[in-house]
Protein backbone atom coordinates (compact mmCIF):
# COMPACT_ATOMS: atom_id res chain seq x y z
CA UNK A 1 0.00 0.00 0.00
CA UNK A 2 1.72 3.28 -1.03
CA UNK A 3 1.50 5.79 1.63
CA UNK A 4 2.31 9.27 1.22
CA UNK A 5 3.68 11.23 3.58
CA UNK A 6 3.66 15.37 3.92
CA UNK A 7 5.89 17.32 6.54
CA UNK A 8 8.22 20.17 6.22
CA UNK A 9 10.82 18.33 8.67
CA UNK A 10 12.66 15.69 7.08
CA UNK A 11 13.54 14.33 10.32
CA UNK A 12 10.30 14.02 10.95
CA UNK A 13 9.61 12.42 7.56
CA UNK A 14 12.73 10.11 8.61
CA UNK A 15 11.13 9.69 11.95
CA UNK A 16 7.40 8.15 10.37
CA UNK A 17 9.11 6.35 7.26
CA UNK A 18 11.08 4.15 9.84
CA UNK A 19 7.97 4.03 12.13
CA UNK A 20 5.58 2.87 8.67
CA UNK A 21 8.86 0.54 7.93
CA UNK A 22 8.73 -1.54 11.40
CA UNK A 23 5.14 -2.46 11.41
CA UNK A 24 4.99 -3.43 7.59
CA UNK A 25 4.59 -0.19 5.10
CA UNK A 26 7.43 0.51 3.25
CA UNK A 27 6.06 1.58 0.36
CA UNK A 28 6.38 5.63 0.50
CA UNK A 29 5.87 8.80 -1.04
CA UNK A 30 7.15 11.71 0.22
CA UNK A 31 6.59 15.91 0.35
CA UNK A 32 7.38 18.69 2.22
CA UNK A 33 4.52 20.92 1.47
CA UNK A 34 1.21 20.40 1.09
CA UNK A 35 1.67 21.98 -2.72
CA UNK A 36 4.00 19.17 -3.07
CA UNK A 37 1.66 16.59 -1.84
CA UNK A 38 -0.74 17.30 -4.39
CA UNK A 39 1.99 17.03 -7.37
CA UNK A 40 2.66 13.19 -5.70
CA UNK A 41 -0.96 12.80 -5.76
CA UNK A 42 -1.49 13.15 -9.32
CA UNK A 43 0.94 10.35 -9.87
CA UNK A 44 -1.31 8.23 -8.90
CA UNK A 45 -1.20 5.10 -6.41
CA UNK A 46 -1.36 6.58 -3.22
CA UNK A 47 -3.89 4.97 -0.89
CA UNK A 48 -3.25 6.69 2.34
CA UNK A 49 -2.06 10.16 3.03
CA UNK A 50 0.28 11.28 6.89
CA UNK A 51 0.13 14.54 6.50
CA UNK A 52 1.95 17.06 9.24
CA UNK A 53 -0.34 20.84 9.83
CA UNK A 54 2.66 23.63 9.82
CA UNK A 55 4.27 23.60 6.94
CA UNK A 56 5.38 26.63 4.43
CA UNK A 57 3.60 26.92 1.07
CA UNK A 58 0.50 25.38 2.08
CA UNK A 59 -0.20 23.84 5.78
CA UNK A 60 -1.90 20.49 6.37
CA UNK A 61 -5.19 21.77 6.77
CA UNK A 62 -5.47 22.95 3.10
CA UNK A 63 -4.22 20.28 1.98
CA UNK A 64 -6.51 18.07 3.59
CA UNK A 65 -9.39 20.46 2.49
CA UNK A 66 -7.88 20.68 -1.33
CA UNK A 67 -7.74 16.42 -1.19
CA UNK A 68 -11.09 16.24 -0.12
CA UNK A 69 -12.35 17.86 -2.48
CA UNK A 70 -10.72 15.70 -5.02
CA UNK A 71 -11.13 12.44 -3.28
CA UNK A 72 -13.71 11.80 -0.82
CA UNK A 73 -12.29 8.33 0.74
CA UNK A 74 -8.72 8.70 0.79
CA UNK A 75 -7.94 7.92 4.64
CA UNK A 76 -5.66 10.82 6.04
CA UNK A 77 -3.85 10.92 9.22
CA UNK A 78 -3.19 14.08 10.46
CA UNK A 79 0.07 14.01 12.51
CA UNK A 80 0.79 17.65 14.11
CA UNK A 81 1.75 19.11 17.58
CA UNK A 82 -1.15 20.80 17.37
CA UNK A 83 -2.97 19.21 20.28
CA UNK A 84 -5.68 21.65 21.61
CA UNK A 85 -9.48 19.92 21.34
CA UNK A 86 -10.53 23.09 19.10
CA UNK A 87 -7.78 22.30 16.56
CA UNK A 88 -8.06 18.36 16.49
CA UNK A 89 -11.87 19.44 15.92
CA UNK A 90 -11.14 22.07 13.01
CA UNK A 91 -8.63 18.99 11.37
CA UNK A 92 -11.32 16.49 11.55
CA UNK A 93 -14.20 19.08 9.85
CA UNK A 94 -11.40 19.66 7.10
CA UNK A 95 -11.51 16.15 6.49
CA UNK A 96 -8.63 14.36 8.39
CA UNK A 97 -10.11 10.56 9.38
CA UNK A 98 -7.82 10.22 12.58
CA UNK A 99 -5.20 12.24 14.32
CA UNK A 100 -1.56 11.73 15.62
CA UNK A 101 -0.24 14.25 18.33
CA UNK A 102 3.46 14.63 18.40
CA UNK A 103 5.92 13.47 20.04
CA UNK A 104 4.15 9.85 19.26
CA UNK A 105 5.01 6.06 19.84
CA UNK A 106 5.30 3.60 17.47
CA UNK A 107 2.46 1.83 19.11
CA UNK A 108 0.09 4.73 18.51
CA UNK A 109 1.23 5.35 14.83
CA UNK A 110 0.48 1.48 14.51
CA UNK A 111 -2.87 1.61 16.01
CA UNK A 112 -4.12 5.08 13.91
CA UNK A 113 -3.30 3.58 11.00
CA UNK A 114 -4.96 0.13 11.51
CA UNK A 115 -7.87 2.12 12.23
CA UNK A 116 -7.87 4.14 9.31
CA UNK A 117 -7.67 0.62 7.26
CA UNK A 118 -10.40 -1.02 9.32
MG1 LIG B 1 5.77 21.18 10.30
Amino acid sequence: MKILIVDDSSTMRRIIINTLGRIGYSDVVEAEHGKAGLEKLKLGGVEMIITDWNMPEMDGLEFVQTVRGQNASIPILMVTTNAAKEDIVQALQAGVNNYVVKPFTPDTLKEKIESLLG
